[in-house]
């Protein structure tokens, strides 16, 4: 049995078997998901929704997952929110570019669920303790 984690998480992600995948993990372990599949309504998502955690595919249709980082770390409202990169370009420059975007963790695909798991929890804000 895993222990059951509260939380909401922001998905933004085009690819539907990567969508399900990781929705079907964050709800396994409880967190609450949103779905996002198209980039340009990240931030509008994320404004309304307020997650703990979103996490940003980097290769999307139309506009950058890096990009989309950027608007979000431009904005007031959701600055503070911490964003998990996922990107199919496993370098180390790719992770730079990551960084510098404001993102605050990096995965490569295809992920591990071990390391998927401890990634999201490295980055959600602590549950008080009971
Ligand atoms: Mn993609």
């Amino acid at each position: 049995m895993v222990k059951k984690r509260s939380g909401k998480v922001l998905v933004v992600e085009d690819n539907e078997l990567n969508m399900r995948l990781f929705c079907d993990l964050l709800g396994a372990y409880g967190f609450t998901t949103f779905q996002c599949r198209d980039g340009a309504k990240a931030v509008e998502i994320a404004r309304k929704e307020l997650p703990d955690l979103i996490i940003m595919d980097i290769q999307l249709p139309e506009v950058s997952g890096l990009d989309i980082t950027r608007w979000l770390k431009d904005d007031k409202k959701v600055a503070h929110i911490p964003v998990l990169a996922v990107t199919a370009f496993a370098m180390r420059a790719d992770e730079q570019r990551v960084r510098e975007a404001g993102c605050e963790g990096y995965l490569s695909k295809p992920i591990q669920i071990a390391s998927f798991i401890r990634a999201v929890e490295a980055l959600m804000p602590k549950e008080p303790a009971e």
